[in-house]
């Protein structure tokens, strides 16, 4: 997998590749990182990549020439980039995303400054808009950060255990049941005691359980949901 990250800010990117699990997936060759910076596409004077907004508003947005040259260019290279703007009027971005995403074997995330980029550019160019969260960030960097790190840890060798996958909260539509290691009590609060008997039927049907009961109360939605199904 390649990821492309569309940004004047490689800076805000790139650090996060420099350690841990996705540091060992780009020197084992499982993904690939490349980044492209608008400002290198324009075709004013000032390398300028920001307006402002027809019709008045706060603010500037990005206009359509340099992302445009820029798309254009990764589209020739490669026709089958999948290509995918953050935004806050996307589509939530779920695990079923990150899951079937990591299935592509080229993603470009573009991300916008200011108030965002001209819509057309969106329109013409994007395969998915997908937003991180009902709140607005200043740049796109850390919602293409989130979406391809859950990507990532969805592509083949990247995990070290992947059986960890199969049991992680939104797999089956329910939140992962609590987990608990050493010590057995911890400031007067014990693990379940099942879980130290070692009957793995039992501690399945209680996770099961309680895996229930905290998705009721942390995300009744998402409970909801599967009461619907
Ligand atoms: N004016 C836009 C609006 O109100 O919808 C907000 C623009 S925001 C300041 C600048 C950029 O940050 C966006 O173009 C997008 O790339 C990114 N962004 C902000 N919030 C986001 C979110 N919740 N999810 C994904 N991307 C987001």
């Amino acid at each position: 997998m390649t990821f492309t990250f569309v940004t004047l800010f490689e800076n805000l990117v790139s650090p996060y590749f420099e350690d841990s699990i996705l540091k060992r997936a780009l020197q084992s060759g499982k993904i690939k990182i490349d980044f492209k910076n608008p400002r290198d596409y324009t075709d004013n004077k000032h390398n300028k990549v920001d307006n402002y907004q027809a019709g008045g508003g706060a603010g500037l947005l990005m206009f359509p020439q340099p992302l445009s040259a820029l798309l254009d260019e990764l589209k020739r290279d490669n026709p089958n980039v999948h290509i995918i703007f953050p935004a806050p009027a996307g589509k939530p971005f779920r695990q079923i995303d990150a899951k079937r995403l990591a299935k592509k074997e080229h993603i470009v995330f573009v991300s916008g400054r200011y108030e965002g980029i001209d819509e057309r550019v969106i329109e013409e160019y994007g395969d998915e808009v997908f937003s991180i969260g009902d709140y607005v960030l200043t740049g796109g960097e850390l919602a293409s950060l989130v979406m391809s790190d859950a990507i990532s840890r969805n592509i083949k060798g990247v995990l070290g255990n992947e059986d960890s996958l199969d049991e992680e909260s939104f797999e089956d539509g329910t939140l992962e049941a609590p987990s608990f290691t050493k010590p057995n009590i911890f400031k007067g609060s014990s693990i379940p005691s099942e879980f130290l008997k070692g009957n793995h039927a039992i501690i399945c049907t209680l996770k099961k359980e309680m895996s229930g009961l905290k998705t009721k109360y942390f995300r009744p939605d998402l409970f909801l949901r599967n009461k619907g199904q």
